[in-house]
């Protein structure tokens, strides 16, 4: 598969205001775009740390795999790791020819335009994982 690079960290958060603030301190720059992505159920806050992004996640209903997440983990925590891959489609099928478990058996939208799929977390040793390819 050989990704190029961990393309973002995706952090789930109760409220973007609350924590967009320690992010821009931490990482000393902006959050430079919010986008509600309306598939998954979440507001998305993102910030640069060298070419990886970290990609804050906050539920916007009840029923959004992120408020679930928060259910168990109150605190917020670090919710996925996205790797960068050259064709998301590709990389399913060998992930299928692994026999690993997929989310998604093909690649949907995702924030910021880039194609995206899922890996079950019972097949990556309990961390979610999402396969990224800029769109071309
Ligand atoms: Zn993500």
């Amino acid at each position: 598969m050989k990704p190029s690079h961990i393309e973002h960290l995706g952090i789930a958060v109760a409220k973007l205001d609350d924590v967009i603030p320690f992010y821009e301190k931490l990482l000393g720059t902006k959050c430079y775009s919010i986008e509600e992505v309306a598939d998954q159920k979440v507001r998305t806050a993102f910030l640069k740390v060298g070419q990886t992004k970290i990609e804050l996640l906050e539920p916007t209903s009840e029923d959004s795999p992120i408020a679930k997440y928060l259910e168990k983990n109150p605190r917020g925590g670090v919710h996925h790791v996205a790797y960068c891959v050259e064709n998301v489609q590709e990389a399913l099928d060998e992930a299928a020819a692994e026999g690993w478990q997929l989310i998604d058996k093909a690649p949907r939208k995702g924030a910021e335009g880039l194609n995206i799929a899922f890996l079950h977390p019972k097949s990556t040793h309990g961390v979610l994982t999402e396969l990224c390819e800029y769109p071309k």
